[in-house]
């Protein structure tokens, strides 16, 4: 309502404390609206350490997503010349470094980590805000997070929360990186994908992942066109051509292992099914989350280069031994 307003924090799960958009259902599909930031934002560890560990844990997972979706937009960089800020991606670096340092003592409920994340989480939404979307701070990682809550939703359930969510996400995505870096990439059979490329068969799939909330995806896709051809031959040059710089990008990505070591310190879920997301809703996750917003990221890459299909069955087989 463009009212002024204060925000007290009982406990910071999450970044939207000073981010200047609103993520609001709207015909069982997850939009993004302008909305007010606050004037004042208080946060006091000495509230915040006595929060229950899973909001820790949660504020913890949305903070861990920034390596992941600060990724995605250096690849979009790369790749489709996006607009790109040293300055706001340095200060979401920074934020995530320095809470990833001491991240092991957020267990102890130490005040001064505590103090770390919540200020992270506060920076991360003013970087949101500086920029004017959400680019510096949502990546595939949110995507996957926004896919689950719509399908919950939909049925009724209530999904575990955000930060959970992304932080469930972002073990799974640094997984595909690990993979993808490892995949010996076929760009002529990615060209060959990319001609033979069938939008009523994306249709027909997108109406069975999506649901009621398919008529909006594919109007998103009617105004972005990512999943063209042409678009896709284009970008497919481009990362052959920067395809060295691309994997140094995915090898300086923290380890999936180490991220969900430290989820679990904290007994919070790291893996899918933790979260209710059987190994059906996973495949369909991996696969079509990323049509929830037209914005680039790795789950894109590796659909353009052919190789999503492949990666997450055998992320998904992986995960089943684990
Ligand atoms: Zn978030």
């Amino acid at each position: 309502m463009g009212r002024p307003f204060f925000t007290v924090a009982t406990a910071a799960p999450m970044d939207g404390f000073a981010s200047s958009i609103a993520a609001i259902n709207v015909n069982s599909l997850k939009t993004t609206f302008q909305a007010q930031t606050p004037t004042v934002i208080l946060g006091d560890t000495e509230i915040l350490k006595n929060a229950p560990y899973r909001m820790i844990a949660a504020g913890l997972g949305d903070l861990l997503g920034k390596f992941t979706c600060l990724c995605d937009w250096k690849l979009s960089r790369l790749i489709n010349r996006e607009h790109y800020c040293e300055n706001i991606a340095g200060l979401v670096e920074s934020c995530v470094q320095n809470v990833l340092k001491d991240a092991g003592k957020a267990k102890d409920r130490d005040p001064e980590v505590l103090g770390k994340i919540m200020e992270g989480l506060v920076l991360t939404g003013v970087a949101m805000s500086l920029y004017g979307n959400s680019r510096p701070a949502s990546g595939c990682e949110h995507h996957m997070s926004h896919y689950w809550e719509m399908w919950f939703e939909q049925r009724g359930l209530r999904p575990v929360p955000h930060g959970t969510q992304v932080g469930v996400a972002t073990v799974l995505v640094l997984k595909l990186a690990e993979k993808l870096r490892g995949t010996k990439v076929d760009f002529d059979a990615a060209r060959e994908s990319a001609r033979s490329y069938s939008p009523e068969a994306w249709e027909r799939a997108i109406h069975r992942a999506y649901g009621p909330a398919a008529e909006g995806v594919i109007a998103l896709e009617e105004a972005s066109r990512k999943n063209e051809s042409a678009g896709r031959l284009a970008r497919i040059d481009a990362i052959q051509s920067h395809w060295e710089e691309i994997t140094a990008l995915l090898a300086e990505l923290p380890g999936s292992a180490e991220v969900m070591e430290l989820l679990r310190s904290l007994q919070s879920p790291c893996l899918p099914e933790e979260i209710g997301v059987d190994g059906r809703l996973l495949r369909d996750t991996l696969l079509y989350a990323k049509e929830v917003r037209p914005r680039y990221t790795l789950l894109q890459m590796a659909w353009d280069l052919g190789v999503l299909e492949r990666l997450s069955d055998d992320l998904i087989s992986n995960l089943q031994h684990l």
